[in-house]
């Protein structure tokens, strides 16, 4: 593609990314499509020779975009709904122009530099402890399975020297997220080395025990090594009572990893702080920018107070000649730090929605976003035939309609067929719920509103006369 050719191309691309950031709500949230239809549009093998760009374009806007979800839709409300920024966009465009690979400081100085800088800054925003080194991952699932990989490292360096495992165990409340499991698998632990801790009905995990889990395993001479508390649990987002587990973990000397991947960036707000309060114990933290800060798919970030646990988890005896870069003072070589030897500069994006917004233009979406949910909640608490199903968290609200929970799936899959709005469900207290997730940049309150109005109506489809609100 010659630059000129380019040129045009990319006028054509970014005029369409312009028309699509305005028109986004027009497109049905979910996708109308069947498993495998897209699969049938498409040539069974690729062109033996090259096709012109506008033919290739014109086949995403008929063939690709409509078999998309829209996850910038304003009422994506499912998952933890997150949003690609238009400073977001930018900068993931810029950073596959520039292709930078820092694995090494001199492959990627600028990546290199931003990384820290951003993360620097971030930390700054949100409280954590100086000390703290953040490096980015693609997802939090990938972040965690390099924090189990630094706590094996801490708590049994004969398994990466000779191989040779102890009976370790690793404690989570029944409510973390699957990555916690999936990270520990990844890292060589048996299902049966992972205890789900119970929860209060709050959902959060049980201090007490989780003590007595740890020494019921010491007991069973097993070999306690790691705590993972979730603030923002995936269900329900409820926080894991931090000071206390970094308590226990402190004096059984077990790694602690919180895994905020959601509700970190909450932290941004003062009257949120005291969410991270106990984290300067921790030994390392997830949040996901890719979630709650408007960043693009993918970008994750790993803070530790212990970085050399992770360079010595993964580190051989000698590094292979071909990339041996000799010690500089201030250059940071990320690949010592986490598994990926390449590594794309995820910063930039960070780095361009930061400042495009500020700290407190940030604060002011979190903040809408909170109220957004408050707001949704007092109508669903004022309803009859509705009730919440957790304390509202954050931006979340799980909610039921009052009947069987095949009603409530029923009224879930009615209002996501209709391509208006997209929610999701969960099980709580054994009841399958709605979850309500407000986290897209351009959700507005008059969004939430007409999500409301659709849920009411779709839990009377034949007209069946509702109870009074
Ligand atoms: N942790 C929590 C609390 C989550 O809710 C999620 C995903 O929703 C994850 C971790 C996994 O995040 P990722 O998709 O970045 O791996």
């Amino acid at each position: 593609m010659s630059p000129e050719e380019f040129r045009s191309a990319a006028h054509e691309a970014v005029d369409w990314i312009a028309g699509y950031l305005r028109d986004v709500r027009h497109y049905p949230v979910l996708a109308r499509v069947r498993p495998g239809e897209l699969t049938d549009l498409l040539p069974a093998s690729g062109p033996e020779r090259g096709e012109p760009f506008e033919e290739i374009f014109r086949d995403f806007r008929d063939l690709i975009v409509p078999a998309t979800t829209h996850w910038n839709h304003p009422r994506f409300l499912a998952y933890f709904a997150n949003s690609a920024s238009g400073p977001g966009i930018l900068g993931e465009l810029l950073c596959a122009a520039l292709n930078s690979n820092h694995m090494l400081w001199k492959t990627g100085p600028s990546a290199a530099e931003l990384e820290q800088v951003t993360l620097g800054w971030l930390r700054q925003w949100l409280g954590l402890p100086e000390e703290f080194f953040g490096n980015i991952h693609d997802t939090a699932s990938t972040a965690t399975m390099h924090a189990i990989l630094a706590a094996r490292e801490a708590a049994a360096p004969q398994i990466r020297l000779r191989g040779e495992w102890p009976s370790l165990a690793l404690y989570t409340s029944e409510h973390a997220n699957l990555s916690v499991d999936r990270a520990a698998l990844a890292a060589g632990l048996g299902r049966a080395a992972i205890r789900h801790i119970p929860v209060d009905g709050g959902f959060r995990m049980i201090p007490r025990a989780l003590e007595s889990a740890i020494q019921a395993d010491l007991a069973a001479g097993k070999t306690p090594f790691c705590v993972v508390p979730t603030l923002g649990t995936t269900s329900s987002a409820s926080l894991d009572p931090l000071p206390e587990a970094a308590a226990i973990a402190r004096r059984y000397g077990l790694w602690l990893h919180v895994d905020a991947a959601y509700a970190g960036p909450a932290a941004l707000l003062e009257e949120h702080r005291g969410i991270l309060e106990g984290v300067e114990l921790a030994d390392s933290l997830v949040l996901n920018p890719h979630k709650w800060l408007f960043v693009p798919m993918d970008l994750s970030i790993l803070y530790t107070r212990r970085p050399e646990v992770f360079r010595r988890a993964l580190s051989l005896e000698e590094t292979p000649a071909y990339l041996q870069a000799g010690r500089q003072e201030r250059a940071v070589n990320f690949a010592d730090y986490a598994l990926p030897l390449g590594r794309r500069n995820r910063a930039l994006k960070l780095w361009f929605v930061l400042r495009y917004y500020g700290r407190e233009g940030i604060q002011r979406v979190l903040r809408a976003h909170m109220e957004m949910a408050r707001d949704f909640a007092r109508q669903v608490e004022a309803h009859p035939d509705f009730e919440l199903a957790a304390p509202v968290m954050f931006s979340l609200v799980c909610f039921r309609y009052r009947g069987s929970d095949d009603d409530n799936r029923a009224l879930l899959d009615r209002v996501n067929a209709t391509g208006d709005a997209f929610l999701s469900g969960t099980v709580l207290k054994g009841k399958f719920a709605l979850r309500l997730a407000i986290g897209n940049i351009g959700t507005t309150a008059g969004d939430v509103r007409a999500v409301w109005d659709l849920i009411r109506a779709s839990a009377h489809p034949q007209g069946e006369a509702p109870r009074a609100p």
